[in-house]
């Protein structure tokens, strides 16, 4: 039997719409392409020969909560256990010089890995991974989707939870043979996200530094340095996780992990002095965080009952980030059951034009 709704990825806005439409009793089916769910909240598992496990969040390094339900879910996640608050102030790296911040709002992190918000948010979820989406069709009362290994799923509703340039492709196809999809898959199409190299390493020992992150300005390679570990419960292995610039990474964005890993390890050498990964890897994300979203906390077609939510629109007036990703999929959840646009949302909702926010 078909579901009432098709969710096409399983990041944090998806399983965030999925939740609420689960528990509104409809039937849902999310697919995701990757192996778990999450998304861009990611959480690298990496086993050491002497059987130790260290866990790197390669995607988002933590998240913030601001508005009402996300610090009502970080509550229940602190009070659950599966959540805590890693820190109130991230130090800044300047020309070689270390500063810490007052402490100001609290940075979240499950000490399990940033991916633990995602399985959090998939409990009692139909989810199917190992699904990448290639085509959509429409079809009598409602739409069907194609995945690479030939399977099809059909529903009514259709939400993709995809970064605009990958939502783009998909509804070109359809374009010509669908009246009154043209203007929304235009505004989807406009949005933009920056990429990122990522590298993490376990360590022999921690490097020696009283601070949990940097965020560096003006160093050329790198944006961003982690010791994971302080993330993680005691014992965990000491661990470094680094985020290039967009810049650099746009000008190595071609190249392959192998080359890019050493690279980024020597630009840390710089800032910390020496130090030995007993295993490192590296990670390209194509679309990161974007630089240009669509106005609006999501997309809805109350006609066609098709629409898309996710950090690449603007839900707050703050940066796009996990926080945007989840009001996002629990605005698109009112609009897919039918109880219309928050007065709140619709009275915010600011410019195309994002702001810039370093201290998320
Ligand atoms: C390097 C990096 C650092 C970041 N740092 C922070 C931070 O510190 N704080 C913060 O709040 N945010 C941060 N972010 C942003 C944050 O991760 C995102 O805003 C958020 O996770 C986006 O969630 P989403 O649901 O909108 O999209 P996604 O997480 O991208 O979800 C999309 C899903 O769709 C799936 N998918 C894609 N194509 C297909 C297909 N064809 N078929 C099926 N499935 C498909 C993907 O596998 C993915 O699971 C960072 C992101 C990155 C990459």
């Amino acid at each position: 039997m078909s579901p009432d709704l098709l969710i096409v990825g399983a990041g944090l806005a998806g399983l965030a719409l999925a939740g609420d439409a689960v528990r509104a009793g409809m039937d849902v089916q999310v697919l995701d392409k990757s192996r778990g769910v999450s998304g861009r909240a990611s959480t690298r598992r990496v086993a050491l020969d002497d059987g130790r496990e260290a866990r790197l969040d390669h995607g988002a390094r933590f998240f913030t909560a601001r508005q009402e339900r996300t610090r009502a879910l970080a509550e229940e996640g602190v009070q659950g256990g599966w959540l805590r608050v890693w820190t109130r102030s991230v130090s800044e790296w300047r020309d070689g010089t270390v500063t810490t911040p007052p402490p100001e709002h609290p940075r979240y992190v499950p000490p399990a890995g940033m991916s633990a918000l995602g399985r959090h948010l998939a409990r009692g979820l139909s989810v199917t991974t190992g699904a990448e989406v290639t085509s959509l069709e429409r079809r009598a009362g409602g739409w069907r989707v194609h995945t690479r290994d030939g399977a099809s799923w059909e529903a009514p509703r259709l939400v993709l939870n995809l970064p605009g340039p990958q939502v783009a492709p998909l509804l070109d196809d359809l374009v010509g043979d669908v009246p009154g999809l043209a203007e929304a898959a235009r505004e989807v199409g406009r949005v933009r996200y920056d990429p990122y190299w990522a590298t993490g390493a376990v360590l022999e020992r921690d490097v020696e530094a009283g601070w949990l992150a940097l965020r560096l300005f003006g160093h050329p390679v790198l944006e961003w340095i982690a010791r994971e570990h302080t993330k993680r419960e005691p014992g965990h292995p000491p661990a470094l996780m680094l985020h290039a610039t967009p810049d650099w990474t746009r000008a190595h964005l071609e190249r392959r992990p192998e080359e890019v890993r050493p690279e980024l390890l020597e630009a840390a050498r710089d800032v910390l002095g020496d130090f030995t990964p007993l295993h490192a890897f590296a990670h390209r994300w194509r679309h990161a965080t974007p630089t240009e979203r669509a106005p609006g906390p999501a997309h809805w077609d109350p006609a066609l009952r098709i629409g898309w939510c996710g950090d690449g629109h603007t839900p707050d007036p703050h940066g796009p980030r996990v926080e945007a990703a989840l009001l996002s999929g629990w605005a698109l959840a009112r609009r897919v059951l039918g109880q219309g646009e928050d007065e709140r949302e619709r009275a915010s909702l600011p410019p195309r034009t994002p702001e810039q926010e370093p201290n998320l």
